[in-house]
């Protein structure tokens, strides 16, 4: 097997590489200093086409595989990690979902604005009780009169607070048997967004509370997705003793956003997505 880079991939390497040091380098303490997110930088990569590398060209992204992607990710890494994680989560966590499960409506509403850069995507798994363990999953998305009723918190979730964040696609309890997914457009839900120290510096990752949030339902209502089966809260708990010992960063950020949460939102267009 040949493991040489074809010329498009070295090409891609030598522009990502140069764009690191000529545009992020320069300014790459200042925003760590400052915890200021890198909007200008977004601009910047999604001018180069990097915020939807390996999206095909018909839904708005470059059409690369993904050994350009990883190129891509490394070199913005070796300069600075978070402007990396911003596209890496963008990319990875919030658009791919959309595209790999999505059904053609989500497609078509969400993926040319992500995969151009214009917008960020997000993607929202971790809660103060779950995270490598998906079945732990405590948030709620329940059909109720063809709409989907939101209600939960999650934790660290990179690109969902930002000013041009588009949407958070969430793992929920759709059942009491079944965690899917449902993409909860961002702007319906600013007001439930809480931005406190969660936020890792540039990198934009923060905790938000769901307070019913309510939305009508996609075209199709049932069957979402391929289901997990949740734990039980006792065997959540129980699991190897992690929960017991999580980190209390993680707990505390729990009880803030509870505290936080009472700001209703209400949307018009939470939809679920094929996960
Ligand atoms: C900078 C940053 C950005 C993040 N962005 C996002 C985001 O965008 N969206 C999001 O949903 N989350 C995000 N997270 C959260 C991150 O994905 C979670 O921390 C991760 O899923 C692990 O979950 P946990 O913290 O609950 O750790 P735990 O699941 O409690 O794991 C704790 C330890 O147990 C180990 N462990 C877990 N399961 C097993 C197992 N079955 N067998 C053996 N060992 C195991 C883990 O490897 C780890 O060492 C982010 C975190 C950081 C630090």
């Amino acid at each position: 097997m040949n493991y040489d880079l074809t010329d498009e991939q070295e090409l891609l390497r030598q522009t990502v590489r140069e764009f690191a040091l000529t545009r992020v380098a320069p300014v790459a303490a200042e925003l760590d200093r400052e915890e200021r997110f890198p909007y200008e930088l977004v601009v910047e990569l999604a001018d180069l086409g990097l915020m939807g590398i390996p999206i095909p060209e018909e839904h708005g992204g470059a059409g690369a595989d993904t050994v350009s992607y990883a190129i891509a990710i490394e070199e913005l890494t070796r300069i600075d990690s978070s402007v990396a994680i911003t596209v890496a989560a963008h990319t990875s966590l919030g658009t791919m979902p959309i595209y790999l499960f999505g059904n053609d409506a989500q497609k078509q509403e969400w993926l040319p604005r992500l995969a151009s850069g214009q917008n960020l995507a997000a993607f929202g798994l971790t809660e103060p009780g779950a995270g490598s363990d998906a079945g732990a999953t405590r948030t709620r998305a329940e059909l109720s009169d063809g709409e989907w009723i939101v209600n939960g918190s999650k934790i660290f979730i990179t690109n969902a607070g930002t000013d041009i964040s588009a949407c958070v696609t969430i793992t929920a309890l759709t059942s009491d048997s079944e965690v899917s997914n449902v993409i909860v457009p961002r702007d319906v839900c600013a007001a439930t967004v809480i931005a406190t120290e969660e936020s890792i510096r540039v990198s934009s990752s923060i905790a938000i509370a769901y307070d019913t949030v309510s939305a009508p339902a996609p075209p199709y209502s049932s069957g979402i997705g391929i289901p997990i089966r949740p734990r039980s809260a006792s065997s959540a708990t129980s699991s190897y003793g992690k929960r017991s010992s999580r980190s209390s960063s993680a707990a505390r950020g729990a009880t803030r956003v509870s505290a936080n949460s009472r700001t209703v939102c209400r949307s018009s267009s939470c939809s679920s997505v094929r996960s």
